[in-house]
């Protein structure tokens, strides 16, 4: 097994305001503890940089004519109008200098990987500060300007005609990527998230399938607010195993945004780190089985950021790399991070059980949950089935 960390302070630079939770330390904080866990030593694994994007790399998934506009303004202190028509210059999405090359890079660490994986380099690869699953084709959102994911699936698309399965588990629903194939059967796009009822973007509901060709290869599981790790896991594994069945992907794109954790401050869901370990290792098992075990990974959403997500992305570069990995994490790397951190770091990498409260109602929220299992099997599972058998 030979794989990439892509990843380097350049991305450092995607960086909307000093205090927007979208906040790029939670990358340097995470290679940082893979490195001080021992996770990139040996010469199997290789820490990897980014590189920028070509317009027309980008112009694969998003108009000319926004790619201009990013550029226009990316060369502006501050919003000067107009912006917001492009989904910029907004609460979420302020204008900022540079912002062009800065999200172009992000792009850039997200293609490295693909083609490291694709040309078979390694087997498999993370772009830490890839997973920008909001971004449309002309508009940005939700804290993504420019689609690195879209961008790799559709490189992928052009250069080698696989089929790609994209897998999302961040906590927000993976709209920018689902909406960019939306009619393109080769492309089935998975989202896990929690209810749009609840959380932005206020989509991925059972009954987004897709559209023309693409009807049947857009599958969404919204889950309830409350929802723990045992739920989460079950209709998780299920969905992914079924629909890897019928698709028979040759490539898997997962976007890991770990913002599903019970402290992450802008969401609702109550999971522990047992799920990027477990999500992550069974993603891999369908890799394995399905596409000769090549898989990108990215990170995503997650802004618990030094409680959180060093250690879950941690544990999901410990499990796509095959490696055992010790729950203590180091004292030098606490000593160097403890001083800046606004509260007190866990000494551990993984959630002890029993740490949060249960909530008070598992079996009800499990039941609500499962229905959108049940709907996926009443809908897209037939339409995937029957492609597969040739209809
Ligand atoms: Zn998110």
């Amino acid at each position: 097994m030979k794989a990439a960390l892509i990843w380097d302070s350049s991305f450092a630079s995607y960086r909307f305001r000093p205090d927007h939770p979208f906040n790029p330390k939670r990358l340097e904080l995470t290679a940082s503890l893979i490195q001080a866990m021992g996770l990139l030593d040996g010469d199997r694994f290789r820490l990897v940089s980014p590189r920028v994007a070509t317009d027309a790399e980008l112009q694969r998934v998003h108009s000319a004519q926004f790619v201009r506009a990013v550029h226009r303004l990316s060369e502006r202190d501050a919003d000067e109008g107009g912006a917001q028509r492009w989904g910029l210059g907004t609460e979420d999405n302020p204008v900022f200098r540079r912002m062009h090359e800065a999200t172009a890079t992000v792009v850039g660490g997200t293609l490295v990987a693909a083609e490291m994986v694709m040309g078979g380099q390694v087997d498999r690869a993370f772009a830490l500060a890839g997973g920008l699953h909001h971004a449309h084709r002309e508009r940005a959102s939700g804290f993504c300007i420019y689609s690195d994911l879209g961008a790799a699936i559709a490189w992928i698309r052009e250069r080698y005609g696989c089929r790609v399965l994209y897998v999302d588990y961040d906590a927000h629903h993976g709209d920018g990527v689902q909406g960019l194939f939306y009619s393109d059967p080769e492309v089935l796009t998975l989202s896990i998230h929690e209810s749009g009822r609840f959380l932005f973007p206020g989509t991925g509901f059972p009954d987004e399938l897709g559209e023309g060709d693409g009807y049947g290869y857009s599958l969404n599981l919204p889950m309830h607010p409350q929802t723990e790790d045992d739920s989460w896991l079950d209709v998780y594994s299920e969905v992914l195993h079924e629909a890897a069945e019928a698709f028979r992907p040759e490539i898997i794109v997962l976007q890991s945004g770990c913002d599903a954790h019970v402290l992450d401050p802008l969401t609702h869901l109550r999971c522990t780190t047992r799920i990027y370990e477990e999500t992550t290792r069974i993603t891999c098992e369908v890799a394995e089985r399905f596409c000769g075990g090549r898989i990108i990974v990215t990170g995503g959403g997650g802004y618990a950021i030094w409680r959180v997500v060093p250690r879950a992305w941690t544990l999901v570069w410990a499990v796509l790399t095959g490696q055992a990995v010790s729950s203590d994490i180091p004292h030098h790397w606490l000593e160097r991070w403890q001083g800046e951190s606004p509260c007190l770091l866990p000494d551990r990498l993984h959630d002890e059980p029993g740490s949060f409260a249960p909530v008070l109602r598992p079996a009800e929220v499990a039941a609500t949950n499962r229905r959108g299992v049940e709907a996926l099997r009443r809908t897209a599972f037939p339409i995937l089935r029957g492609w597969s058998l040739g209809f």
